[in-house]
């Protein structure tokens, strides 16, 4: 059996090498290292596959989050409500932007903003919404949409873990993550579902006007030349990890549907065990159903119940099982972010979750024999030990 990774790069790499090794030669021999066409071109590829009007590359995912919330002009004081359970980045842009951060709980079932919370947490100040599509699950985006509309505040989507994903609205309408939202963001870290040898991150819009505003502010707030008409970053996607996108881009779906086959064996193989809760998708639908495309597995998460997850994590570790933890200590809970407006009691969800989280290895080449391995492993510790 190969080694066990959290993720195989090199693996993926092999069927695609020669595509990727010529697209990154092309970007070599036009020396057209900074936008150039190679940037453009995966720019456009990527607004046909999203079928969105614009995309605007930028260096990262915390970049582009950053980005798309000083495009919509949000002033100090303005709250933005996101995820008590998600990557930081998410939570940090907002406060780097001195605007105030509201946590929230999220739902025990899906992992992704509450809604009934969502609800309670909405005050006048109210500006924006950032639900995050976490593990690569869409968020609740028809009840988040609805709210929004409601209250007139704006929404902004991290899609950093699910590009590629389909949220289908209750009439039936299907759209991909990251364009239901006034904006969205990703993120191109290696690891993430689509993504490049180094970093990248873009963001999506429908929206002509904000589109413009933003292609501004990536580009030291200059709309004409040496005119700088509002202050903003350096924030680009480099032409070589451009090449190396748009040589993966075409391999996205396929890349999401062996994660979702793996989630499939994983699924199967841990049912009805006492001690573990499998990964589950809307109300509706179990995230992996055959016809379904709702969620693109960027984590397998577990819960491990009435059992000892760190216990579980060591064995893992013990038997070359890679593992994530994520996220360990909920956001309110960080030294950063922490308020004295918060209650304990109004992040139950959270808590309980940081407890009982873990990630199994997911990735595009896991093998049949590599998911047995896990699951047994797993299994017969559980057995074990309890
Ligand atoms: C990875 C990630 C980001 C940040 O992306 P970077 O490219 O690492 O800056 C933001 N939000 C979430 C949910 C992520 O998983």
């Amino acid at each position: 059996m190969r080694k066990i990774q959290m993720v195989d790069l090199q693996r993926q790499y092999e069927p695609i090498k020669a595509e990727v090794d010529a697209s990154i030669q092309e970007v070599i021999d036009s020396a057209m290292f900074i936008n150039g066409p190679k940037v453009h071109e995966f720019q456009k590829n990527l607004e046909n596959y999203l079928n969105v009007k614009h995309v605007i590359p930028c260096a990262n995912g915390t970049d582009a989050l950053q980005i798309a919330i000083m495009g919509l002009g949000l002033e100090q004081g303005d709250e933005v409500i996101t995820a008590d359970f998600t990557f930081a980045a998410t939570v940090e842009v907002i406060a780097l932007l001195k605007l105030t951060p509201v946590l929230v709980d999220v739902d025990p079932v899906n992992f992704n903003i509450d809604i009934e919370a969502l609800k309670r947490a909405i005050t006048p100040k109210t500006k924006a919404i950032v639900p995050v599509h976490l593990f690569g699950l869409v968020a609740n985006m028809e009840d988040v949409m609805e709210l929004a509309k409601e209250h007139n505040l704006y929404v902004i989507e991290d899609n950093a873990q699910a590009i590629g994903a389909n949220y289908t609205f209750k009439d039936g309408s299907k759209v991909k993550a990251g364009v239901i939202g006034d904006v969205g963001c990703t993120s191109f870290f290696p690891s993430k579902n689509l993504g490049c040898y180094g970093d990248g991150g873009a963001i999506f819009t429908n929206n002509d006007e904000l589109a413009h505003t933003i292609r501004g502010i990536v580009n030291h707030g200059m709309y004409v030349r040496y005119h700088h008409d509002v202050v903003g970053v350096n924030s680009r996607l480099d032409a070589i990890q451009a090449a190396v996108l748009d040589a993966k881009l075409p391999n996205l779906d396929a890349y999401n549907n062996a994660r979702r086959n793996a989630a499939r064996k994983y699924n199967d193989a841990f049912k009805n065990h006492p001690n573990i809760i499998t990964p589950t998708g809307l109300s509706t639908c179990d995230g992996i159903c055959s016809t379904c495309d709702c969620h693109v597995f960027h984590q397998y998460t577990l819960k491990i119940v009435n059992a000892d997850r760190d216990a579980l994590a060591q064995h893992l570790a013990e038997k070359g099982i890679p593992h994530g933890i994520y996220y360990p200590i909920p956001l309110h809970r960080q030294k950063a972010y922490a308020d004295e407006r918060y209650n304990e009691a109004d992040f139950e969800v959270t808590n309980q979750l940081s407890d009982e989280v873990i990630s199994l290895p997911m990735h595009t080449e896991l093998d049949d024999d590599q998911i047995q391995f896990i699951t047994n492993t797993v299994i017969n510790f559980l057995n074990q030990n309890n």
